[in-house]
């Protein structure tokens, strides 16, 4: 493709040279001179895109000797300078309208993008701020239920209200010594392929610590005789003052002393998530 660009260059003003008294080298005649100045631009396919230098010519009105702004003796430069500096020649508005054209159609859709951007990134920015805000609140909410369980363990769970605890109550009386397993409190929770099982001992200082996790293997046996079919367990052991053994499908706590009770928490996930989808869905 043949690209048409290149300088060209048009008239800005025209005049008498005023500015000091001057004498034409070749007629020597004395203030006759008249100056023309061009203004050169840049253009592509003649649109003009930025200006270039300006240039004056001097003519003698009298000999019509011309000179390029270059060739002129000392004392015509002198005068043409200080004739700048008192009337400059402003350039017309269309010589950059090229520039204008492409801050246009460029450069502004470009700072807009960027704009756009940053105001994008901001806002997701903002989503994950509300997306940890919703999990903060999830777990919050796994917690608040796994200590509502908690408080209702009792030492005689009956068959109608809670028929896990009471055959666990039974079964694991039969199973283990040197605990008092009459004053053990349960409780009991089944959702969907998932059990939860909360026991609180009272005293466990006659067995080591490492021999503690008899009484979650009890339950967990208990359990499969008891039930007809494969459920995940979810068992916390309670000691006086904390939770002494955990043990669910994905990971188990059964040193016998500190246990990490949040382990349990994934036993509530699936009916939180469900409740916050159907809340979701609501609004
Ligand atoms: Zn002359």
């Amino acid at each position: 493709m043949l690209l048409f660009y290149g300088t060209r260059a048009t008239k800005l003003w025209e005049g008498k040279l005023r500015a000091g008294s001057t004498t034409c080298p070749h007629c020597e005649s004395q203030n006759s001179f008249n100056i023309t100045i061009y203004g050169r631009y840049f253009h592509f396919f003649w649109i003009p895109i930025f200006p270039l230098s300006k240039k004056s010519i001097i003519e003698c009105s009298h000999c019509k000797k011309t000179y390029d702004q270059d060739d002129l003796p000392t004392h015509l430069q002198q005068v043409l300078e200080k004739q700048n500096d008192i009337n400059p020649v402003k350039r017309p508005f269309w010589h950059s309208c090229g520039c204008l054209f492409i801050s246009v159609v460029f450069i502004i859709p470009f700072i807009f993008s960027m704009f756009f951007g940053i105001l994008k990134s901001c806002s997701n920015a903002f989503d994950d701020s509300n997306n940890s805000e919703q999990t903060e609140q999830f777990e919050d909410m796994r917690k608040k239920y796994l200590e509502e369980d908690m408080n209702k363990m009792t030492t005689s769970p009956t068959y109608e209200t809670d028929s896990i605890s009471s055959t666990l109550k039974s079964c694991v009386a039969l199973s283990i010594d040197g605990i008092k397993t009459d004053k053990i409190k349960y409780f009991s929770k089944i959702k969907e392929d998932n059990i939860l099982v909360l026991l609180k001992v009272e005293d466990m200082k006659k067995i080591k610590s490492s021999s503690r996790k008899i009484l979650v293997e009890a339950v967990e046996s208990c359990l499969d005789v008891y039930l007809k079919k494969k459920y995940n367990y979810y068992v916390g052991v309670e000691g006086f003052w904390n939770m002494l053994l955990v043990s669910t499908p994905s990971e188990s706590d059964l040193g016998g002393r500190f246990a990490d009770k949040n382990l349990l928490l994934e036993f509530y996930n699936e009916e939180l998530k469900l409740k916050i989808t159907t809340k979701d869905t609501v609004q």
